[in-house]
């Protein structure tokens, strides 16, 4: 079956398939603003693309997918940083690059093939304003900023449904004393000293020195790394209106091709009922949670199975323990199934678990078959979940019959792969540790785990050279700082 997952353009379920003749399938994922730390509801929607991409690599095989998610290091946002804390740009936003890289590592998310930033991809979106303003697209206002002139492309408000005069008070995001029309929006934002420090760059013939709009981005480097058009564009629901829109009305109206097949937005994460946000600063991070004591794989258990990706999740702490019990059912019953297929706890550890022989061939009786199809079918994580517990109980307890062990083993890998959870129970963790420093650990507990003792030994003199030492114990492992 293919993968059917909700089109927010069509509103409806459409398959996704490669639309180029190579067969690749292009992916283009809103990565995150670098200016503060990302929260566990960034990392919903972050977790949810990871097992889209890990989906889509098990239905078009692994080298047919590129994933590209793009940081956004130069923006309204991080600028209002560097004046906040009076530090320059490629600081802040390396400082919160690098602790978003920490946490995607420690949720297990697949690196994207691409991740391009803002910064490094200024002369593309100078080219595409360029062309907007050579098509009758785009407009040098007063001040030396350009517009894009919405009333120039027909089918703007496509994607959100939004009618001119709901547009009129939604775009609130460019200055309007300099543009035509309240609805047109921001390509190049012209410099402004008290506000932009030393942050500018040469800007599209005719206008002045400046720097890019937020909505550009997204679309220079999507047509720089995935070509003119793509076959999935995601983010969180908030993108949908303005961000999205505008990204097809530039990237239309520049390369005049379609610029998504397909476009697929998650739903937010709520605290108290009410969206949890950096501006509004009710969030919680990673860190936040490991120091409570969560274990990284139970914060991504919640995140993505716990409720359907476009349906709306409040957050709890009691979801989170909940989410840590189911953790240690999996994996005891994972424990078991393995000495019942007669594999010793190395070798059970190394099976490859993105196996994806058997999974296609069987039928719904079979409930990690059913699990599979309910991914298929728009993502359906909750059912996925219930179908692959199904399957656990049937391991835990009437055991499975000797001829079937291996077999039903390598589907619950394959699900256990597409949902991200590894199969090395994560260990008490040291709670003052950041979570850098535990998802080194962790890396480093699994790689023993498994015997590979190369790797484990590197990464012990990485830890060390951090400033951490690790003792191991039978069931688990303790993170010190070294005494000086
Ligand atoms: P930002 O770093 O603000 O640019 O956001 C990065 C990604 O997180 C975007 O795809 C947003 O749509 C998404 N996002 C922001 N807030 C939430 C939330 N509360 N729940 C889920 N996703 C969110
Ligand atoms: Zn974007």
């Amino acid at each position: 079956m293919p993968i059917q997952l909700y089109d927010s353009l069509t509103r409806k379920l459409k398959p996704l398939a490669p639309s180029q003749p190579d067969g690749v399938f292009r992916f283009y994922n809103c990565g995150p603003t670098v200016y503060a730390p990302a929260h566990i509801g960034n990392f919903r929607t972050f977790v949810i693309n990871d097992v889209l991409r890990r989906l889509l690599e098990l239905e078009f095989g692994k080298d047919k997918v590129r994933h590209v998610r793009n940081l956004t290091d130069v923006d309204d946002r991080t600028i209002g940083q560097t004046q906040k804390e009076k530090r320059p740009l490629a600081e802040i936003t390396k400082k919160w690059t690098d602790h978003f890289h920490a946490d995607c590592a420690a949720l297990n998310c697949l690196p994207p093939h691409h991740e391009p930033t803002a910064t490094g991809y200024i002369r593309e979106q100078v080219d595409m304003i360029q062309v907007l303003m050579e098509k009758g697209n785009a407009y040098r206002a007063a001040d030396g900023s350009v517009y894009f002139k919405v009333s120039s492309f027909a089918d703007y408000g496509r994607l959100s449904r939004v009618r001119e005069r709901e547009l009129l008070v939604t775009d609130a995001t460019a200055d309007s004393d300099h543009k035509n029309s309240v609805s047109d929006f921001a390509l190049w934002k012209a410099y402004k000293p008290e506000e932009d420090g030393d942050v500018k760059w040469p800007g599209p013939r005719g206008a002045g020195e400046g720097r890019p709009g937020w909505h550009i981005e997204c679309s220079a480097m999507s047509k720089a790394l995935l070509g003119d058009t793509i076959d999935l564009h995601t983010g969180g629901v908030d993108l949908l209106f303005p961000h999205h829109e505008n990204e097809i009305a530039q990237s239309q109206c520049c390369n005049g091709k379609t610029f998504s097949n397909h476009w697929y937005h998650s739903e937010h994460l709520l605290v108290d009922g009410t969206t949890m946000s950096k501006s509004k600063g009710n969030y919680y991070t990673l860190g936040d949670l490991v120091a409570k004591g969560y274990s990284p794989m139970a914060v991504r258990y919640a995140l993505l199975l716990l409720g359907h990706p476009r349906k709306q999740l409040n957050f709890t702490l009691d979801s989170m323990h909940a989410a840590q019990k189911a953790l240690e059912r999996i994996y005891a019953a994972m424990d078991r199934a393995g000495k019942d297929a007669g594999l010793a706890p190395g070798d059970f550890l190394r099976l490859p678990q993105a196996d994806t022989s058997g999974i296609k061939q069987l039928t719904q009786a079979n409930p990690f078959h059913r699990c599979w199809l309910s991914l298929c079918g728009d993502l359906n994580t909750p059912s996925a979940l219930g179908e692959f517990f199904a399957g656990i109980h049937a391991f835990e307890t009437h055991g499975v019959p000797a001829q079937f062990i291996k077999g039903e083993l390598s589907l619950a890998l394959t699900i256990l792969w597409v949902f991200g959870i590894g199969l090395v129970k994560p260990s008490a963790l040291q709670a003052n540790a950041p979570v850098a420093i535990t998802a080194l650990a962790q890396k480093r507990w699994v790689a023993k785990q498994t015997k590979d003792f190369a790797s484990a030994d590197a990464l012990r003199k990485e830890l060390a050279a951090a400033g951490w030492s690790m003792l191991d114990g039978k069931d688990g492992y303790k993170l010190e700082p070294v005494k000086k």
